[in-house]
């Protein structure tokens, strides 16, 4: 794997794939969290989840307020010490660093010290992200793994499974039923 580390982002060229793209904290104007409490990698579980609101976002600009409108919320209305997510993935095929990889989240209670939650902006209920939305979450996972953030063994569950919710919509959750680390019963 060749990796290029730049100021504000992280660009890893996996293969002859599409490059993955995270954009850091500070690539995105990020607030500073109020406290952080350090998790222990590599984590067993990823967590997958929309935002249901903010919609889907097209342009890195529209991605940007997203991730800043729900980190506002999470923090202002929600009473949280940052945005909940691990990461969120826009469908500028950014990724876009939450937490990250090594602090716990507030995403889904009893899993939030052990997974990584990924959170794909727009409302997933009856539309399918678009492909490269959908392909960066699978090179996040992928470089997760790689980087022994987490488990090779890892199980991958949707949001609704450990807590009672819609989320990621009706339309992911059957999506990521297909992909090889999904765990029908965690
Ligand atoms: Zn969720």
């Amino acid at each position: 794997m060749h990796e290029i580390l730049v100021t504000l982002t992280t660009v890893v060229v996996i293969g002859g794939s599409l490059a993955l793209n995270i954009i850091g904290r500070a690539g995105w104007g990020a607030r500073k969290p109020k406290f952080t409490q350090p998790m222990p990698n590599p984590v067993p579980f990823v967590v997958i989840h929309h935002s249901e609101s903010p919609g889907a976002c097209t342009t890195t600009s529209a991605c940007i307020a997203a991730m800043k409108s729900m980190q506002n919320y999470h923090m202002d209305h929600n009473g949280w010490a940052d945005i909940g997510y691990s990461f969120g993935v826009g469908g500028d095929g950014n990724a876009y660093e939450g937490r990250g990889w090594s602090t716990v989240g507030a995403h889904a209670p009893g899993y939030n010290n052990k997974s990584i939650g990924i959170c794909l902006i727009g409302n997933w209920m009856y539309a399918l992200p678009p492909d490269n939305q959908l392909q960066t979450v699978h090179q996040l996972i992928q470089y997760g793994v790689d980087q022994r953030k987490i488990n090779p063994e890892y199980k991958l569950v949707g949001h609704r499974q450990v807590t009672a919710t819609d989320c990621p919509g009706d339309r992911l959750f059957k999506e990521i039923q297909n992909w090889t680390h999904f765990t029908p019963k965690p």
